[in-house]
């Protein structure tokens, strides 16, 4: 599932590549992509626009129109932006197309289809896309120092693994940088929040400022399962350096003794029982 690090890497790409060319006919055959409005109003709200810009709220990409409006694309489990030459062959799960000048073509491929595609009105951002009008600071814009992490930490007192994931806390993370990031600061998932100390804060400040910078100049992480790939349908690196997410039952870094997973809400979360007290 796309966390901060690959759709910052997708939003990249797309300043290089899509920003500043207008945008030719738009087809859209999976009406689950475009459930927040309608199929005709995607298309409409895109043909003959022009994508002024790609920026980023959490896992979010946000591309502003040059008519004002907003394209909001979210990932969510398995979605993924391809830009293609026109009349190549569509991946299975392609559910919308934009044309572009110089026979190009922009795809939403989204196999497991919770992913959406809408055109907003930046005014009414809290009724047309209000998850991100509730959305906590940027994990990676917002965060400079460590006294930007306090107040989000201290504000509450919850488990850290549930409170870096609540988008509303922080937005970005998922289940692979929570473990990450947990991990090397050493940190109990189920440590409370607000009972971090000063240089504890300190300390999940700059692992969680390294994990992901590391993981954006790496392009991401690509697991076997799942489905993130760039623009060019290159997947990412950063899964090679991963210390906890996915190693059950293999060494830890720091004292050698088993990853230890457990199931929780749905999710698996990996950590250090020893490192990690
Ligand atoms: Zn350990």
């Amino acid at each position: 599932m796309p966390e901060l690090p690959e759709v910052e890497t997708v939003r990249r790409g797309l300043a290089a590549t899509v920003v500043g060319r207008p945008l030719g006919p738009v087809v859209v055959t999976g009406q689950r992509t475009v459930r927040r409005t309608s199929p005709a109003a995607v298309v409409k709200g895109l043909r003959g626009r022009t994508i002024v810009a790609a920026q980023r709220r959490g896992k979010y990409l946000m591309l502003p129109l040059d008519d004002a409006k907003l394209l909001v694309v979210h990932l969510r489990m398995s979605g993924q932006l391809r830009l293609a030459p026109e009349g190549s062959p569509r991946p299975k799960h392609t559910h919308v197309v934009v044309g572009l000048d110089r026979d190009e073509e922009l795809r939403f491929v989204d196999p497991r289809t919770f992913g959406e595609v809408v055109v907003v009105d930046p005014a009414r951002l809290p009724e047309e896309a209000p998850g991100i009008a509730g959305l906590g600071p940027d994990a990676w814009d917002d965060l400079a120092s460590p006294g930007d992490l306090a107040p989000v930490l201290m504000a509450r007192s919850r488990a850290l693994k549930p409170l870096l994931l609540d988008q509303h806390a922080i937005a970005g993370l998922g289940n692979i940088y929570t473990d990450e990031v947990l991990h090397r600061a050493g940190l109990s998932p189920w440590r409370a929040s607000s009972s971090l100390s000063p240089s504890e804060v300190e300390r999940l400040h700059g692992v969680l400022r390294a994990v992901l910078g590391e993981a954006i100049e790496a392009r991401g992480s690509t697991l076997g399962d799942d489905q993130y790939v760039d623009l060019a349908g290159g997947g990412g690196t950063f899964q090679q350096r991963h210390l906890a997410y996915g190693r059950e039952g293999q060494p830890c870094g720091g004292c050698g003794g088993p990853i230890a997973r457990v199931k929780w809400a749905g999710r698996s979360t990996f950590w250090c029982p020893t490192c990690q007290a």
